[in-house]
């Protein structure tokens, strides 16, 4: 069973909890996007059975009705036993998912995976690009089953791969990065890897129609966005973390688009350490729970 202290960040165990975190969350006007916790699999069989859950979790989606999606890690699907067994898993997972009408995100992990997510991505996006969007990008309010993928602003090839990604159908989740990765590749410097987020977001709300969203916590470019949103029309979603800055996920929905990724499962104590660490207010919350103040 999962602590109350890690119950902020992890919506359960099983899917079934997960589920009903995420009735919680439609009735209260914010979508789900539901992951499955784990990572770097090295044996076929966990990267199967993670697999199958997927696509169960997808018919599961389909036959509540929810407002829901699914979001996939590469190495929790075989990339480290090689590109082909990720390929054949997200694969299989993405097409199973759109029979259902469900949407499927790839999260971005360190950069030695970034050609063969975005390669992989631009695959299944084409093949899943809904009528009159094959030569362009999805639009969210048609676009109710395919692939999004993620980007990262810290990494310095990221421009340069959000201008190859307006071509291709899908939606693009804009992160900050989350990996520790070298110099020689990555803004290491925090008002940089800023000024490159807001950059990116400038060129997305004018170069796409459609399929943007938002995957940060930060005020500062929330209401960039909606800034961009507001000079340009250009349609686009929010998407924050279970158990981060819910109150303004409450308050966004009434106007925007709020996504909240949901994980849960029973891998989830290095994703609570992850949460707790990141920030002070995270770990004081750890702390009071541990001491019960
Ligand atoms: P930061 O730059 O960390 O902080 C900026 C400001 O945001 C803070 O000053 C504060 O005002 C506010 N804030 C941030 N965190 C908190 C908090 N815990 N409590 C209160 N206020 C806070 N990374 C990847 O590398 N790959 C992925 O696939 C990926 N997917 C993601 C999906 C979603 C939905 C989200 C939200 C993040 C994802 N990330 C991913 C993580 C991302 O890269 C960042 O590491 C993480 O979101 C922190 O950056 P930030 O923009 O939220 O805010």
């Amino acid at each position: 069973m999962i602590p109350p202290i890690a119950n902020r960040f992890v919506a359960g165990e099983t899917a079934a909890k997960a589920l009903d975190h995420v009735r919680e969350l439609n009735d209260r006007g914010i979508k789900a996007i539901v992951n499955l916790l784990g990572e770097h699999h090295d044996d076929r069989a966990a990267v199967r059975e993670d697999a199958r859950e997927y696509r169960l979790l997808a018919s599961d989606i389909a036959a509540t009705d929810f407002d829901a999606c699914i979001s996939v890690k590469p190495s929790q699907l075989g990339l480290d036993l090689g590109n082909d067994v990720f390929r054949e898993e997200v694969t299989a997972i993405v097409d199973t998912a759109a029979t259902e009408d469900v949407f499927v995100w790839i999260d971005m992990e360190d950069h030695t995976t970034t050609d063969v997510t975005l390669d992989t991505f631009e695959e299944l996006a084409r093949k899943h690009a809904d009528g009159g969007h094959s030569d362009g990008r999805g639009s969210s309010s048609d676009q109710e089953s395919g692939a999004g993928v993620c980007v990262q602003a810290n990494l310095k090839r990221t421009r340069a791969d959000v201008e190859r990604l307006a071509d291709i159908p899908g939606k693009v989740r804009f992160v900050k990065g989350a990996y520790d990765e070298p110099a020689d590749i990555a803004y290491k410097d925090k008002a940089r890897v800023d000024h490159e987020y807001e950059t990116l977001l400038e060129y997305a709300f004018e170069e796409y129609d459609d399929g943007i969203a938002v995957g940060s916590h930060d005020p500062v470019m929330i209401d960039r966005a909606i800034e961009l949103h507001d000079e340009h029309g250009t349609p686009f979603e929010i998407q924050m973390l279970t158990g981060v800055r819910e109150d303004a996920q409450m308050e966004l929905t009434a106007e925007y688009d709020v996504w909240q990724y949901t994980p849960y499962g029973d891998r989830w104590k290095s994703y609570f350490y992850r949460r707790a660490m990141e920030r002070k207010e995270n770990l004081r919350f750890a702390v009071r729970a541990i001491v019960g103040r």
